[in-house]
């Protein structure tokens, strides 16, 4: 098979087929299920309305000549269109969610019962503010905690998303440097081990990316950090616990030899998750930090959905939160625009329409709320604690790129094991499926040949990690035994088959066009 320099393949491999076709196309309790356009009628609908009385057009020329085609279906049809659906996703609800980088944690019940709340659920951003102080008060009061929890100065609540907060942070940085006259930099240093926003966010606002080398532990060492330093530098973005999933351990270095080159330290927090209630960036010398409210802090998330990505700021950074922001004095005041700016506000900008993501936010409080502190360190805990378990569990059958060390809340194994099986890390992953489970992240980080990256989080109990490291070992010795068949054509079990992913990334057909009937396409 054709493979790029990360060891990922670049061609589909060959499918077979299910041995046993039925007449129906289902197999068992899984049912195919078209588009609406292919199973609705335009004449049939879900209510009973009674016809139009008699009336007079006032559209003239303007009224539609043929039938709009939208096609209508029956309640229980459109229930059971939307429920088949729906069970074609795996989520975290369905079984152990293996994808790293992720954090796929149990999302608790609680969070959505108070996010449905009336006064959370039901405001509107166009509301006048004396109605919703509740609400304005609760993105105050998790502002309060995200700053406590990582010891930093100020949060800029209004980023949407991972990606969306680093833009955000590095526009601080950006408008920190220029307010200082230092607008000349523009350099940053980006791990090669880290994840693509990061390049792709440094580079989108102007800045030029350089490469740090990581080291053979899995690392980047100050030295390295050290010989890029230079008067046009502007900011290092380093992810810790790196994407790796081993912690930076010379991160206070880092940071000093940053500052005193009159750069900032940009964190990446995505991994903040094996962290938490256990060190604080601000105290590790971080000047900006995104938290992915929606891996942290639970939050249903995958498939694009809504996301939330606040940014903590260090003291040297906190003057440029941009607007909107909550100012408390009188009640609770969403700052929208210059018109109220105190002297020592130096928004870069107003970065956001509304005020955010508010249903996260109330999940992502009722989460803290409801661990409380103990908890929320508990749970950090058991996150290093199950990926080890992970690790040590499937160590002498799969390989650690970086030496037998102890993981954090993730295990990266490369494919060094599977040379001369014939099994790719691809073919694994997708044997995976036929197993139940959904993959681990493959071929990320890009500094590991055929990575396969498992984060198990917090949520799985032992039983649950027994049944997975099982399966995987189960998987693993057969590859080892040479059973290319159980890999190759996998998923053999799916609604899908194995997906030329490339070719649908490359040439997407963005236009459904109408099937033709049977009978005409035989003609
Ligand atoms: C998830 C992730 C991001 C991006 O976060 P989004 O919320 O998906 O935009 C950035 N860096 C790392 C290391 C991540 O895992």
């Amino acid at each position: 098979m054709a493979m790029n320099t990360q060891g990922r393949p670049t061609s589909a491999g060959e499918a077979s087929t299910k041995s046993h076709k039925t007449f129906t196309g289902n197999y068992g309790l899984q049912i195919e299920e078209p588009l609406s356009f292919e199973i609705g009628r335009p004449e049939t609908t879900g209510v009973d309305l009674p016809a139009p009385k008699k009336m007079t057009s006032r559209l003239g020329k303007l009224a539609r000549a043929g039938e709009i085609g939208i096609p209508g279906l029956s309640e229980p049809e459109t229930m059971r269109h939307f429920v088949r659906l729906s069970q074609k996703n795996y989520g975290i609800d369905t079984g152990l969610f293996s994808l790293g980088s992720c954090t796929m944690k149990h999302n608790p019940r609680l969070n959505e019962k108070m996010a449905r709340l009336p006064g959370f659920g039901d405001v509107h951003p166009m509301q006048p503010q004396s109605t919703v102080q509740g609400a304005l008060e609760l993105i105050d009061t998790l502002a309060h905690y995200l700053k406590e929890l990582t010891g930093m100065k100020a949060v800029a609540m209004s980023p949407k998303a991972g990606a969306h907060g680093e833009l955000c942070g590095m526009m601080a940085i950006k408008a920190a440097l220029e307010a200082k006259g230092e607008g000349h930099r523009r350099t940053v240093l980006v791990p090669d081990s880290a994840h693509g926003t990061n390049p792709a966010t440094a580079a989108l606002i102007g800045f030029e990316v350089k490469a740090v080398p990581a080291q053979a532990d899995g690392t980047v060492h100050v030295a390295d950090v050290k010989a890029l330093l230079g008067p046009d530098v502007a900011a290092i973005m380093l992810t810790n616990p790196n994407t790796c999933g081993i912690f930076e351990k010379q991160i206070v270095e880092i940071a000093k030899a940053i500052h005193a080159a009159g750069a900032y330290f940009y964190c990446d927090g995505a991994n903040y998750n094996a962290i938490v209630g256990k060190a604080r960036p601000g105290d590790l010398g971080v000047d900006a930090m995104h938290i992915n409210l929606h891996k942290t802090f639970s939050t249903p998330h995958g498939g694009g959905g809504p996301g939330s990505g606040p940014v903590v700021l260090s003291e040297r950074l906190a003057a440029f939160v941009p607007y909107p922001f909550v100012h408390v004095g009188n009640g609770f005041e969403l700052v929208e625009n210059e018109g109220r700016k105190t002297k020592a506000e130096k928004p870069f900008g107003r970065l956001t329409a509304f005020h955010g993501q508010m249903g996260m936010y109330v999940r992502a409080l009722a989460y803290m709320l409801s661990h409380g502190a103990d908890g929320m360190k508990q749970a950090s805990e058991d996150a290093v604690l199950n990926a080890n378990y992970i690790r040590a569990g499937l160590k002498d059958l799969m390989s650690l790129p970086f030496g037998d060390q102890p993981c954090m809340h993730e295990a990266l194994f490369d494919d060094a094991w599977l040379k001369d099986t014939g099994v790719t890390t691809l073919d694994f992953a997708k044997a995976m499926i036929d197993e139940g489970y959904h993959p681990m992240t493959m071929y990320f980080p890009l500094v590991v040949h055929g990575a396969m990256l498992i984060e198990p989080t917090e949520s799985e109990s032992k039983a649950s990690l027994d049944l997975f490291i099982a399966t995987l070992r189960d998987l693993a010795r057969a590859a080892k035994r040479g059973e290319v068949e159980r890999f190759r054509g996998a998923p053999y079990h799916a609604p899908r088959r194995r997906l030329d992913e490339t070719r649908a990334a490359r040439n997407p057909v963005l236009r459904w066009t109408k099937p033709q009937p049977l009978a005409e396409a035989a003609e």
